[in-house]
């Protein structure tokens, strides 16, 4: 199967999704990873130029982990809204990773760039497969489950899916120890924690939350998660 997870910046994939992308890269599935923003607000010790071109390469070398093709777009951190522009972009994402599976932030989530990311998702599905809607890469008639995944501190969100990471989440902290540009953010810690609170829910060692995202075509089938 293909795994695509589009997050808004470069490190969202590993932080939400990491354990879930490794569980399904040791099964057999390609992943790819399309992000949104070049993640040039994340710290203050570079400038944007800088900082966009050290996290690009943070993500590639996370990615390496389990072999994921990425895409960035380079929008600027915390400007992305629904336009024209980002709207085809999403689309032409969808159809350039042919996903069984998409994850991406929930629109709901109170981050900026990760509520747009995930209604800009939303609102491409009805798209996607519609040949007169021209993108880069033709269309994708194919449908897909799509899940959203946790936010920032679990707040604002109520999942309906897990996966047991707890056998991929040393691998995981190694997925995290790659954007070394963030760890000074405590994300290390708080990984932890958000994994042992969605085990606790699930009743595992560590866990990754998400829910389904339900829409005309496109209903979630939890069983094809790992
Ligand atoms: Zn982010």
């Amino acid at each position: 199967m293909n795994v695509l997870f589009i997050g808004a910046h470069p490190d969202d994939a590993d932080i939400w999704a990491g354990g879930t992308l490794l569980k399904c890269y040791n099964r057999g599935d390609k992943i790819f990873i399309a992000v949104m923003c070049s993640g040039n607000v994340g710290s203050d010790h570079y400038s944007r130029k800088e900082l966009a071109m050290v996290r690009e390469r943070e993500q590639k070398n996370a990615a390496a982990h389990y072999e994921a093709q990425v895409y960035f777009f380079g929008y600027e951190d915390n400007e992305l809204t629904y336009t024209h522009d980002t709207h085809m972009a999403v689309i032409d994402a969808i159809r350039w990773a042919q996903p069984d599976i998409l994850l991406t932030h929930s629109p709901d989530d109170l981050a900026g760039d990760h509520g747009v990311t995930g209604y800009l998702v939303q609102k491409a599905l009805i798209s996607v497969p519609f040949s007169n809607m021209i993108t880069e890469h033709s269309a994708y008639k194919k449908r897909f489950s799509v899940f959203n995944c946790d936010t920032y501190g679990s707040l604002n969100f109520d999942p309906d899916v897990y996966v047991d990471i707890s056998d991929v989440f040393d691998k995981k902290i190694e997925l995290m120890k790659c954007h070394e540009s963030q760890l000074e953010y405590g994300w290390l810690k708080h990984l932890e924690q958000v994994a042992a609170f969605r085990g606790f829910q699930y009743g595992t060692q560590y866990a990754e939350a998400f829910r389904g995202f339900k829409f005309y075509g496109y209903m979630p089938n939890p069983r094809l998660l790992p």
